[in-house]
């Protein structure tokens, strides 16, 4: 990265920033920076880091003349056109793995928060109201893990530790893991719902995978049922959830992301200020470990993939 100028449109952990300078690269740092202004500067740049707001689309990449690599300090590609770059021969790297921990542990809270309605009881509180609300447990329940990767995994083994049942549905073969973990593993997406008291989505946004969880699929549930998504905002349709909600076959749907964050849609508009939503702004990588491992992990992989 000697003399490599990167431009880093995300607001990054400052490790990052470090750690490129420490190696020599020359770092516009823009976090906040505008369409039209990343259209202006990037044709600049040899890399380019990211996280999940800037869209590195197939327009991005023509103008980026100079572009080696395009780093996204994180897990999900989505925002990356990588059909564009592999066309453009623009390396795309990300870092797997660093924020599997954190992510699974806030799955964790937003499950608790939804079974132990935390929202109303915290409402009441800020009110002054001291009144109850009934809630249920965790244990003995059964959830379905839907997307059997890295945070599937590891949700998996901390709410087998709360004694909760296990589903895990994927698209690859997971038996291997599903044993190891004492999961069983569902025929199809359907049957997986059908069973389940908690749903937890831990599938990466892909065509495939775009409103995974639509009107079919929320009648499929089990009425009642607890919906928790810290994937992707578009692997549920919100209009159908909002049905869902409003019918009684989602209880409580406890959210870190949407489709469009803020919301922008009228269903997602909605959605924000139910009383059975738990929303949160988007949080499952936040946190200062999990930002440290992006850090060292995304500029390790910047520098290999330039080496190459
Ligand atoms: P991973 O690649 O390890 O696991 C994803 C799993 O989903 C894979 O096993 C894959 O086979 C499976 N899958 C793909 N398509 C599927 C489908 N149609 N049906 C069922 N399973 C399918 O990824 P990971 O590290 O576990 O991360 C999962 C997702 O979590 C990421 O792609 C990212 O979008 C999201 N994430 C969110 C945050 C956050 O801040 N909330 C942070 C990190 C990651």
């Amino acid at each position: 990265l000697q003399g490599a100028r990167v431009l880093v449109t995300d607001p990054v952990d400052d490790l990052l920033l470090e750690a490129l300078r420490a190696v020599g690269a020359q770092v516009d740092y823009r976090p906040g920076i505008s369409r039209g202004e990343l259209l202006a500067l990037v044709p600049r740049y040899e890399a380019l880091v990211v996280r999940s707001r800037t869209r590195v689309d197939r327009e991005v990449l023509e103008r980026a003349g100079n572009l080696l690599v395009v780093a996204r300090a994180g897990v999900g590609l989505d925002n990356v056109d990588l059909e564009a770059a592999r066309e453009r021969k623009v390396r795309v790297v990300n870092a797997p793995g660093a924020a599997t921990q954190s992510v699974a542990e806030l799955t964790i809270a937003l499950m608790i928060a939804a079974a132990r309605r935390l929202r109303e009881s915290m409402e009441l509180a800020s009110r002054g109201v001291w009144k109850k609300v009934v809630g249920v447990e965790l244990y003995g329940k059964t959830l379905a893990v839907v997307g059997f990767g890295r945070i599937g995994r590891r949700v998996a083994e901390i709410a087998r530790a709360i004694g909760m049942d296990i589903i895990a549905y994927d698209v690859v073969d997971i038996r291997g893991h599903a044993e190891k973990l004492g999961a069983r593993v569902a025929e199809d997406l359907h049957s997986a719902l059908a069973e389940a008291d908690v749903v937890t989505l831990h599938v990466p946004l892909t065509p495939d995978t775009y409103h995974l969880m639509s009107w079919e699929e929320f009648k499929a549930m089990k009425r009642g049922s607890i919906l928790v998504n810290t994937s992707r905002g578009a692997v549920v349709d919100s209009e159908a959830l909002l049905w869902a909600l409003n019918e009684g076959v989602v209880a409580t749907a406890a959210l870190d992301v949407l489709e469009h964050e803020p919301p922008a849609t009228e269903a997602e508009k909605r959605l924000a200020q139910h009383p059975r939503v738990i929303l949160t702004t988007h949080i499952g990588a936040s946190t200062v470990e999990a930002q440290r491992r992006v850090a060292i992990e995304t500029v390790r992989r910047l520098l290999e993939a330039l080496a190459e």
